[in-house]
């Protein structure tokens, strides 16, 4: 398959090196030079701009911020929508509001390209080994068009619903995730004085109802924090995990009404963005909150 790139941050990076891995033909495009440079080295070609990116491409996936990167992306000078899409297939990755989605959808078909938007769970290492979550929304058509580059990225791939179900899914699932790491510090505070360590706590914790998977999963990353130990390279920036709180919030409230524990998260996180922990990984946040208290 003949793929093009869009965003080449830590999971736009990680997806193009799995697509690559997988024989496909990549391109790749990304705003800030350099991020480019390691898939060169594996066989990507590079695009000067993201329309240039999309030619010869059969699908462009995006992978990118937020709505404001998306609308840079497609809408801006050269942009995706700049060049001839006629008969293409989009799949954005990015995760962000479904009203962001569908207004992307309206234009991208406009043109006469299809798409499907497909968020995913899961970060860098289980994008690089085809492990991911996804939520893909759109037609079903377009739905099995995609699924043939879904299925090298991700284990489990649920159609969920027409474009903006996937994203609604996707802040879903990090609602849950990212309020549990909150719950966690708290639950971390009301033992740590009886002498257990850090790796000791979260192993404890994660073999019970209330544990959630992430703590088998990247539990060794939040007991290092824990323990003082924060030279984990992030692979969720908290920064990142904070504008996922605010879409939930912005989603929650397009809807009417207010998620209590989310609004407080998103406090929470602005506090500890405001103290330097932004660019940390999101795995750090319990020991943030212990920090404070
Ligand atoms: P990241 O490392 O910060 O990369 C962000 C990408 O977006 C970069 O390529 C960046 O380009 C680009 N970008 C941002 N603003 C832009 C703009 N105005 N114009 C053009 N490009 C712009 O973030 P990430 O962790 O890969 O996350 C990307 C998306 O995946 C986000 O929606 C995130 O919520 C989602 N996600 C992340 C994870 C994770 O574990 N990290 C997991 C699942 C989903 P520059 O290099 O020029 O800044």
């Amino acid at each position: 398959m003949i793929i093009g790139i869009a965003g080449l941050g830590r999971m736009g990076s990680a997806i193009a090196a799995r697509l690559i891995e997988c024989g496909n033909t990549v391109a790749v495009w990304n705003r800030s030079p350099g991020k480019a440079d390691a898939l060169v080295t594996m066989g990507a070609g590079e695009a000067k701009t993201p329309a240039d990116l999309t030619v010869g491409a059969e699908v462009i996936i995006t992978m990118l911020t937020d709505p404001a990167a998306i609308d840079a992306v497609y809408r801006g000078k050269d942009g995706l929508l700049r060049a001839d899409i006629r008969d293409k297939l989009f799949i954005d990755m990015s995760t962000v509001t479904p009203s962001t989605e569908e207004r992307l959808a309206r234009d991208v078909r406009e043109h006469g390209a299809a798409i499907v938007e497909c968020p995913v769970g899961g970060t860098i290492a289980p994008a690089r080994s085809g492990q991911l979550l996804g939520f893909a929304g759109g037609t079903k058509v377009d739905i099995e068009r995609a699924m043939p580059l879904l299925e090298q990225l991700c284990r489990r791939v649920d159609h969920v619903g027409d474009i903006g179900a996937g994203s609604s899914t996707k802040l879903a699932i990090n609602l849950m995730l990212l309020v549990f790491y909150q719950t966690f510090g708290e639950a971390y505070s009301m033992i740590k004085h009886l002498g257990h360590s850090p790796s000791q706590i979260v192993e404890m914790l994660a073999d019970t109802p209330g544990g959630a998977n992430v703590l088998r999963i990247r539990g060794h990353i939040i007991a290092a924090a824990l323990g003082g130990d924060l030279s984990e390279p992030a692979a969720f920036e908290l920064a990142t995990a904070r504008k996922d709180i605010a879409l939930m919030m912005e989603d929650a409230e397009s809807r009417g009404h207010r998620p209590p524990l989310t609004a407080r998260a998103l406090e929470l996180f602005d506090e500890a963005i405001s103290k330097g922990w932004g660019t940390r990984d999101v795995a750090s946040f319990a020991a943030y909150w212990q920090s404070t208290i």
